[in-house]
């Protein structure tokens, strides 16, 4: 919020139930309800079609102006009741919008009651998991959403209580939404070098599937009950990101004994080294040859791009733990990040970022905003005037009208094809972003962007 505003004017994140839709849709075979009125729905699935390229159905318990003042329990019923029948899912996730919020509607409640009214063992709610997450948009950004998301479903599909039967496996949690490319390389790291692995949730084939002549109602893919039911069992969960923790590594901690350890998302080769010896000490496994490869062309790309890489002041914005991976990345190929913003407010993202940039380049005067919108945003792009913009592609406008060009990353990612194949993790992901970052850089300055300033070496 700028000095003249007293409200929020473009937020510079997404809404609470959105980052419980993304968690959700990295489960098999489930379905998302909204519990508000169909705008939310709507907006949420296009948001969504648009950045994943896929056909995305969420349903909406559809409340209007009397579901506002009597509450929504009747609309709610009947909505689950039609979402059974029409999709078989085995899992629903009941995400609360703004409106049922405002009324207090006790949604857990609600649930038991639309389950004891359908008759326990009753065909229609028979092996169907239905887990309420609480999401206030008012409150908080897709960031929390995601994270309520995952910890309701871990701790609703893992009770206390049940018996241990340990299975040997290494359990994946991230914190924010990453790229279904992300999570498949994800998925093949923790392979090659843990062997088998959970990780919840995974929207690899779910927000990417492949061509179908028959398009199933539910996207295949996604992590199965079994799986998450499973987690208890794990030797460790590995937490994905530093500035939010994620309670469900917690929980499994300290409900199943299963050791939780935290780590920086894997962007940048400090931050990758630090996932692949962090796998490599839990397993007990060597790390295998190529990955050290990989790590030595990731190497000899950051010699080559360094003569046009070097001193590039950049601004870098968007979700938390993704930007300061990012950071990390700039800082080890030589670049300058003077600005470096999050949408949402996060407890450890000022400190982090500022001990890593004073830690490695100290004399780059840095300034960081957290819980800002596009409007403080901007006014700190034309004071400090950057020559590159790292971030999603609500920041075009302001790239367009301040002539700065724009790397996209993150999401949403509206103006451009192929967000769903964006890497950016591993060593593969940090070469990716390098050749973008450079390759935008080398366009710009053949259009001859007047601002561009180029390491002369
Ligand atoms: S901010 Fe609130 S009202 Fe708007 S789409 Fe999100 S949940 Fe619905």
């Amino acid at each position: 919020m700028t000095k003249r505003n007293f409200v929020t004017v473009n937020p510079c994140v997404m809404c609470q139930p959105m980052g419980s839709v993304l968690a959700f849709k990295g489960v098999e075979n489930s379905m998302v309800m909204m519990h508000g009125s169909q705008g939310c729905s709507t907006y949420m699935r296009l948001h969504l079609a648009h950045h994943f390229r896929e056909p995305v159905d969420i349903a909406s318990s559809s409340l209007s102006e009397r579901g506002a003042v009597y509450g929504g329990s009747e609309n709610l019923k009947k909505g689950l009741k039609n979402v059974i029948e029409r999709y078989n899912p085995k899992v629903i996730g009941v995400a609360t919008t703004c409106m049922a919020e405002t009324i207090g509607d006790d949604v857990p409640n609600i649930i038991q009651e639309f389950k004891e009214e359908a008759g326990i063992g009753d065909d229609l709610t028979r092996d169907i998991q239905i887990i309420p997450v609480s999401t206030p948009s008012y409150n908080e950004s897709h960031i929390s959403g995601y994270i309520k998301a995952v910890d309701a479903i871990i701790r609703h599909i893992t009770p206390a209580g049940t018996e241990k039967t340990p299975n040997g496996k290494v359990n994946i949690i991230p914190t924010e939404h990453l790229s279904p490319a992300d999570i498949r390389e994800i998925k093949q790291i923790t392979s090659d070098i843990s062997g088998p692995y959970i990780l919840l949730p995974d929207i690899s084939d779910t927000f990417d599937a492949p061509m179908q002549n028959d398009l199933p109602k539910i996207a295949n893919g996604g992590t199965s009950i079994t799986d998450i039911a499973d987690m208890k069992n794990s030797n460790a969960s590995i937490g994905m990101g530093l500035v939010n923790h994620n309670p469900a590594v917690e929980y499994l901690a300290k409900t199943y004994d299963v050791p939780g350890l935290h780590v920086p998302l894997p962007i940048g080769l400090g931050n990758t080294d630090t996932f692949f010896e962090t796998l490599s000490k839990i397993s007990g496994y060597q790390i295998p040859e190529k990955y050290i490869n990989e790590r030595g062309r990731l190497l000899d790309t950051m010699v080559d791009v360094h003569k046009y890489l070097y001193g590039v002041r950049s601004a870098v914005y968007g979700d938390p733990d993704k930007v300061t991976g990012i950071v990390s990345l700039m800082l080890e190929v030589g670049m300058y990040p003077v600005l470096v913003v999050s949408g949402s407010k996060s407890p450890n993202f000022r400190e982090g970022v500022e001990s890593l940039i004073g830690e490695i380049r100290p004399d780059c005067e840095t300034t960081v905003l957290d819980g800002v919108d596009f409007d403080t945003f901007n006014d700190a792009i034309r004071s400090i005037g950057p020559d590159l913009l790292i971030g999603d592609s609500n920041g075009k406008y302001i790239s367009k009208a301040e002539n700065i060009p724009l790397v996209r990353v993150g999401m949403p990612i509206h103006d451009r094809v192929g967000a769903q194949r964006l890497l950016m993790v591993g060593y593969r992901g940090a070469m990716e972003l390098i050749d973008r970052i450079t390759n935008t850089i080398l366009e710009a300055k053949e259009m001859e962007v007047p601002k561009m300033q180029i390491c002369p070496i």
